[in-house]
C-alpha cells in the first residue's frame, strides 16, 4: 500500500494538481510556492507548496499535508476515497472511451424527446431512422448529461478531462445534434452541430479529423469522400 501511495504521488506532483484546478501561486523561494488558500476564505496569501518535500502548509487555517491530505480536506473523502479519486485522476485514458460511449448513448437516447431535433434532421435530409441509428445521431438538450453520467459513477474530474463539461461544471454540449466519432471500436470525439443560435460546429478536445464512419463503409468498392457531416 505505502508503495502504491508513494507511486501515485509521484506521478502527480501536488503542485500540478493544484495547477489543474486552477490554483495561482508565485515563487516565493527556491522551492516553495504561495498563493491563495483554496481551503479557507482569504484576501492575502498564506498557502505555501513546498516542491520539494511535495507538501503544502497554509498558515491561515494551520492545515498542511501532502496531496492525499490535499484531496481529503478540499473534497471531504477519506483517505481510501481520496486514493480511488487520485488513481483515477492519473490514469485519463483508461475510461475516458468508456465515458465517452455512455455520453454518446445517452444523447442518442434523447432524440426522440426532441422534435426540434428530428426536425432539424429532417431539413438537412437526414429522415432514414435506420441511417439515424446506424450513425448513433444523438442530441445534446443541455444541462442533463452531467447528472446522468455522475449518477453511472463517474467522477466530475473525469467528465471535466473528457472535455463532456466546462470549467464551470455545466455541460459542454447545449442544443446540439451529436455524432459520435469512432475508431475501431472505440469512441473517441463527439461532434455536436447546432440547431440553436451558438457557433455550428463544435468537437470534444481529443482526437479530431480522420474519417468519419469509416468502418461501416470500408467493404464497398466505390466510396464517396465529402467535407463534412451533412454534405
Ligand atoms: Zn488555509
Amino acid at each position: 500500500m505505502g508503495e502504491d501511495v508513494d507511486a501515485l504521488k509521484r506521478r502527480l506532483p501536488l503542485l500540478d494538481y493544484l495547477r489543474q484546478h486552477n490554483w495561482t501561486g508565485h515563487p516565493a523561494s527556491r522551492s516553495e510556492f504561495v498563493g491563495l488558500c483554496p481551503l479557507h476564505e482569504e484576501t492575502r496569501p498564506s498557502f505555501y507548496v513546498n516542491t520539494r518535500k511535495n507538501v503544502f502548509y497554509c498558515h491561515g487555517c494551520g492545515q498542511g499535508g501532502d496531496l492525499i491530505r490535499f484531496i481529503q480536506l478540499s473534497r471531504h473523502l477519506s483517505f481510501r476515497q481520496s486514493l480511488a479519486r487520485l488513481d483515477l485522476q492519473t490514469s485519463p485514458t483508461v475510461d475516458s472511451a468508456a465515458v465517452l460511449e455512455q455520453a454518446a448513448a445517452f444523447y442518442q437516447q434523447q432524440l426522440d424527446h426532441y422534435p426540434e431535433a428530428m426536425r432539424y434532421l429532417n431539413r438537412r435530409g437526414v429522415q432514414d431512422p435506420a441511417l439515424i441509428g446506424e450513425l448513433e445521431i444523438g442530441y445534446a438538450p443541455g444541462g442533463s448529461l452531467r447528472r446522468h453520467l455522475t449518477a453511472q459513477g463517474h467522477s466530475f474530474d473525469l467528465l471535466r478531462q473528457a472535455g463532456l463539461l466546462n470549467v464551470n461544471g455545466s455541460d459542454a454540449f447545449y442544443q446540439r445534434i451529436v455524432f459520435p466519432l469512432r475508431q475501431g471500436e472505440h469512441v473517441v470525439n463527439l461532434y455536436g452541430r447546432s440547431i440553436g443560435a451558438a457557433f455550428t460546429h463544435r468537437f470534444l478536445p481529443g482526437a479530431k479529423g480522420g474519417l468519419y464512419a469509416w468502418e461501416k463503409v470500408r467493404h464497398y468498392p466505390e466510396v464517396i469522400v465529402i467535407e463534412g457531416l451533412f454534405d
